[in-house]
């Protein structure tokens, strides 16, 4: 029983500096959040050490009387926050929630549209490498040159043309919203079921800032640790009639035990993204995406303008296009590291520059709004990232500025 520091000082200093970095830096990788001290407490529980392969009341392990009460509570949340009729809580990250709805419901071979990689999708919408395009026949949809939006057009004209057994709606980096009434239609003109990924933005779902995808599509899948808040995972939900294909898909499909752990801090997650306190959370998110977007569009004495794809965002992250700058996406998150902000770099459409070097940046604002950033907080931030984009900067003036910010909003101050 001896602690993490006593047992592997070498592991508890790695994670005694990753704290020290979450609290000294602005996280603003628009993947990532900061997990309440809550959901941290219930994954790092002794339900870890529970076997309990098979769903609650039907388990093939003994002993499964508590993990039954959080994976129903993490069960009954899910379904009644986003009004699905049925929620698969067990799939251990977004991934494996997105490959267990393809074998639930298509053959190998058969054919899904999905947004391509490069224009914003994610890897399990059809990449080649990833498992969905090796056994899937993938054909990738895009957007417009002219705005940078997804072209409906193209969807339903491939649509017609390739007949897919699925469409799949849902995005890694696009700074708008998707019409999935519109996605319905052409799923039905062609008989195809339509998955929306909604990992990014279900937490904005959640707090009723972007439209619901649930009415529309037969799946939804997510992860719960980006704007949801909550711990790394997936979660897939669906319309009833899919239910007990999606559930044997993932156990014993995909999965054998459960993590019992991270499915009682989704469970937390999923009651916290249902208050106050996270609808003004996800309010000062989208705010402070939008202000990020005005501010680096500006132009001023001080500084060019930044561009930013489709010129703003209705979502939780920014798109900075750096096509036309001397700047590389790898340069501009290099500089960003070096004053103490974290992003990452990001292929734009069409990217002249290798997927290594890229010509854009992802920003992301969830995990300061999580750390309390206000609309004040983010425009600091956003002049700072635009002074740090110009040709020449100050780094160190910089640097002190991000401090600053640091230091007015203290993270996990009882760890
Ligand atoms: N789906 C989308 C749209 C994503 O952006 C991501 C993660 O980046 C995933 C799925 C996969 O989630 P995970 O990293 O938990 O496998």
């Amino acid at each position: 029983y001896a602690s993490l520091a006593e047992a592997d000082p070498q592991v508890a200093e790695a994670v005694g500096a990753e704290l020290r970095r979450q609290q000294s830096t602005l996280e603003m990788i628009a993947s990532e959040n900061f997990a309440p001290t809550s959901v941290l407490e219930a994954q790092g529980s002794v339900l870890t050490n529970k076997y309990a392969e098979g769903y609650p009341g039907r388990r093939y392990y003994g002993g499964c009387e508590y993990v039954d009460v959080t994976e129903q509570l993490a069960i009954d949340r899910a379904t009644e926050l986003f009004g699905a009729e049925h929620a698969n809580v067990q799939p251990h990250s977004g991934a494996q929630a997105n490959t267990a709805v393809y074998f639930a419901l298509l053959q190998h071979g058969d054919t899904i549209l999905g947004l391509d990689l490069a224009h914003g999708g994610h890897l399990t919408h059809g990449m080649r490498l990833n498992y969905s395009g090796k056994v899937l026949n993938v054909v990738p949809y895009h957007v417009r040159a002219d705005d940078g939006r997804v072209d409906m057009d193209e969807v339903a004209s491939l649509a017609a043309e390739h007949r897919p057994k699925m469409i799949v709606a849902g995005w890694s980096a696009y700074p708008r919203q998707l019409d999935f009434a519109a996605f319905r239609e052409i799923a039905d003109s062609v008989g195809a079921l339509l998955m929306v990924d909604m990992a990014h933005f279900a937490g904005l779902v959640a707090a009723g800032l972007h439209p619901s995808p649930v009415p529309h599509a037969d799946i939804v899948t997510t992860t719960t640790h980006k704007t949801l808040g909550g711990p790394r995972g997936g979660l897939i939900l669906s319309r009833e009639e899919y239910g007990k294909k999606i559930n044997s898909a993932v156990f014993p499909g995909m999965q054998g035990g459960p993590l019992e752990h991270v499915i009682a801090a989704k469970a937390v997650a999923l009651k916290i993204a249902g208050s106050d306190e996270f609808r003004a959370r996800q309010s000062r998110t989208v705010e402070g995406a939008k202000i990020l977007a005005e501010r680096l569009l500006a132009e001023d004495s001080a500084k060019a303008g930044v561009k930013v794809l489709t010129g703003g965002t209705d979502v939780h992250l920014v798109l900075v296009d750096l096509v036309d700058s001397e700047l590389t996406g790898r340069d501009a998150e290099d500089r960003l590291h070096d004053i103490g902000i974290t992003v990452n770099r990001n292929a734009v459409p069409n990217d002249p520059r290798p997927p290594m070097v890229t010509s854009g940046l992802r920003i992301g604002t969830p995990a300061l709004a999580t750390r309390g950033f206000t609309t004040e907080d983010f425009a600091e931030v956003a002049d700072v990232i635009a002074l740090a984009l110009q040709p020449s900067f100050d780094r160190d003036a910089l640097a002190a500025r991000v401090k600053t910010l640091a230091d007015r909003h203290p993270l996990y101050p009882n760890l």
